[in-house]
């Protein structure tokens, strides 16, 4: 494992996912201090965070509802105590689908909150202390959906979409301060998440690829994004999809 000193820190929400374990390994491979974020799934994060410090990496875990404004800036203040976050994976989300005309205002207000307030929640607060470091890497999980549509997911694209756009416009302004923000937006990729969604069959007729993708192939990905080789890539939307589109 390559050792950075002293170890930036990184921030993966949904570290205790399918896609954010995977992220949170690499990160730690690549030298940051992981904090695997999670919000019902603690153990799972205290887990990984154990097994990355058993393999001579840095992790802690750490707790939080992302839509829950006061208890994210609470544990946020806490973190910050120890020093800012460079690294920043907004990468907590949930989909909860349905055909437009019969969406409850329930599904459509959940998904907002978990991936376009969650954003703000996170991301606003890390900001200052960031900023004053003069590096920065910001890297917001979206998804296929929203930069193709999707049937029966008018909500969760609109949340996603609504990052792409944040992502644009805050990469703008702290453009100058060494800081990147880009998204990343994946196709299917196999994890209990989609596991329900789509069947092989489904997967062989919407991927040109004929495969969902892996966790660690969107991580590879971010590690990229996160790393100096891509200082100068900002205000991307960048897929990985096997080709979808
Ligand atoms: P998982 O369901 O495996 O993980 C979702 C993560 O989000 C969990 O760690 C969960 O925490 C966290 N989370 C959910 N709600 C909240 C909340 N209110 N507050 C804090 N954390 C929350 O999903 P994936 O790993 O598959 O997805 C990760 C990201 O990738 C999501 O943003 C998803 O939209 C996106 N994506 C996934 C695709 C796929 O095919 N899998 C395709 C395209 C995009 P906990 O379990 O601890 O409650």
């Amino acid at each position: 494992m390559k050792t950075a000193t002293p170890r930036k820190k990184a921030l993966v929400t949904g570290g205790s996912g399918g896609i954010g374990s995977a992220i949170c390994r690499q990160l730690a491979n690549d030298g940051f201090h992981v904090v695997v974020h999670a919000n019902r799934s603690l153990e799972a994060a205290r887990s990984l965070a154990g097994e990355i410090t058993a393999a001579g990496g840095s992790a802690q875990a750490l707790a939080f509802d992302v839509t829950d404004a006061a208890a994210t800036s609470a544990a946020l203040e806490a973190l910050l105590e120890d020093g800012p976050v460079q690294v920043l994976v907004n990468n907590a989300g949930i989909h909860d689908d349905a055909i437009f005309p019969g969406m409850q205002l329930r599904q459509w207000q959940q998904v907002i909150d978990v991936s376009l307030n969650g954003f703000f929640h996170v991301t606003q607060p890390l900001m200052m202390p960031m900023i004053r470091t003069r590096w920065g890497r910001i890297i917001n999980i979206t998804s296929v959906a929203a930069v193709a549509g999707n049937r029966g997911q008018v909500n969760y694209s609109a949340a996603k979409g609504a990052l792409h756009s944040a992502t644009k416009s805050l990469a703008l302004e702290v453009a100058s301060r060494g800081i990147t923000v880009n998204a990343v937006a994946p196709g299917i990729i196999t994890t209990p998440m989609s596991h329900d969604s789509f069947d092989a069959s489904a997967i062989a007729q919407l991927v040109p690829m004929k495969r969902a993708g892996r966790p660690e192939e969107v991580a590879d990905l971010v590690s990229f994004l996160a790393s100096e080789r891509a200082s100068y890539i900002s205000g991307q939307i960048i897929s990985i999809n096997g080709g979808m589109i």
